[in-house]
């Protein structure tokens, strides 16, 4: 039995089935894009953690800023003890990301802290109890994050689930565009939500939107900018909370520090993790200032969060981010696999669409392009068939046909070659073995 095979074992007799099995990889240890695993086979990662290591795995800057800090202060609890390293990244943090005049932040520790504690801060300065997301959104696991997914099987038997929510069609251009422009479906989409607020929630009952302007999840559906620009002014017209998801969109992810920075338009609260410290776990809600002092003292908080060690760990690795230039070595990034992406969809019948944002792609498989029916069979048996071959794929979408390209942004030209060459081969023989 190989170690890989010896370690499932364990962990099938001991870790919770709910806990999910993405991809029947192990790790032993993992440098800049490549993971080797257990019994010393090397995978070029395309998955970075599910987006976490934009930065490359272990970042030299990053590990030695962990170890300096570990040496001085592990905990003191940010409520009882204030320290530097926490205000440090806050002041970066708004540097990066003004939302106004003056933006304010607090630190979490995960992306679904981050929204459960947007969504605290917006009902907060709005006196108002609801929430509208989105079809395909993907908001993490808290009973709040899991109330505004989408995907039911993330939220299997889990309710009742939070009041309030109520959820709108996500501007899905390649499904719904239907031969429109690109602004004449958002106009029609904006028309949609005038509707939905006239029928199905009082407007003036809502508190916030969240949106991921990409979404990571459903398969980086790229919300367009005529919407998100309609969403603004449909916000500041009736005093709703915008709020932007950039937990899988941030950080260099997208050729920009955020997404929202493609649309000329600012949120009034933003939510982050991932990518923002390199593994550690972090994460923040940025707003602005008047929203984020609307949350009374005590009500946002918690033991961990903004921990030194993981203030160091994000503080370098936005540093290390500025360093490489990772924003441009994404959209370098973007154009070499969605080119690669485009030759393939030349003689893959089942390739239904290519698109994304920066580094941030996705292609989506069909059963036929007119009905684009999701055609999750070659999707599975091509991640099946790259991780024999040494390359780690993630899925995507409510249905499970998407492949998304998360690669460290430090990946060489030459490892992402090679495995947009794994890619391609492996789909010829899915394809041509009929799956
Ligand atoms: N929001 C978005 C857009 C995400 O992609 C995720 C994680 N995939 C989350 C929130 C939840 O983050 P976490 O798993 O750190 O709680």
């Amino acid at each position: 039995m190989t170690k890989s095979n010896g370690l499932f074992e364990r962990r099938k007799n001991l870790v919770s089935n709910g806990v999910g099995v993405f991809v029947e990889s192990t790790v032993a240890e993992a440098k800049g894009a490549i993971i080797t695993d257990l019994d010393g086979k090397k995978y070029i990662d395309l998955g970075g953690g599910i987006g976490v290591v934009n930065a490359g795995h272990c970042p030299e800057k990053v590990v030695e800023a962990i170890k300096n800090q570990a040496d001085k202060l592990l905990h003191s609890c940010f409520h009882i003890s204030s320290y530097e390293l926490y205000v440090d990244l806050c002041e970066k943090l708004v540097e990066l990301f003004p939302h106004g005049n003056k933006t304010k932040v607090m630190l979490t520790n995960t992306g679904a802290e981050s929204v459960e504690n947007a969504i605290k801060i917006a009902r907060q300065a709005t006196k108002r109890p609801a929430v509208i997301c989105f079809s395909d959104a993907f908001h993490g696991r808290s009973m709040m994050g899991m109330s505004l997914t989408s995907k039911v099987n993330y939220k299997l038997n889990c309710g009742p689930f939070v009041p309030e929510i109520y959820r709108l069609d996500f501007p899905n251009f390649y499904h719904k565009g239907y031969g429109r422009s690109e602004e004449e479906f958002s106009m029609h989409e904006l028309e949609s939500l005038e509707y939905f607020t006239s029928r199905y929630v009082d407007v003036n009952s809502v508190a916030a939107i969240i949106i991921e302007p990409v979404q990571g999840e459903g398969g980086f559906n790229v919300a367009p900018k005529a919407y998100m620009q309609g969403l603004r002014r449909f916000c500041d017209k009736h005093g709703i909370m915008l709020i932007f998801d950039e937990v899988q969109s941030g950080f260099c992810r997208t050729g920009k520090w955020a997404a929202y920075q493609h649309y000329d338009v600012l949120p009034d609260l933003s939510t982050w993790a991932k990518s923002m410290g390199s593994g550690m776990p972090i994460g923040c809600v940025i707003g602005k200032e008047e929203v984020m002092d609307a949350a009374q003292a005590g009500t946002i908080g918690g033991t961990y969060l903004g921990n030194p060690v993981c203030c160091a760990a994000a503080l370098a690795t936005i540093e290390l981010m500025e360093e490489e230039k990772l924003n441009d070595r994404a959209m370098v990034i973007g154009s070499r696999v969605s080119n690669r992406f485009k030759e393939m969809a030349n003689w893959a019948e089942a390739i239904g669409d290519i698109r994304g944002l920066g580094a941030m792609t996705a292609m989506e498989f069909v059963h036929d392009k007119q009905t684009k029916a999701p055609n999750a069979e070659v999707c599975d048996a091509l991640v099946r068939k790259c991780l024999d071959r040494g390359v780690i794929l993630l899925k995507a979408g409510s249905s499970k046909n998407i492949i998304r390209i998360l690669s460290p942004l430090v990946i060489t030209d030459e490892e992402l070659d090679r495995a947009l060459d794994i890619i391609e081969t492996s789909l010829r023989e899915v394809i041509e073995e009929k799956i």
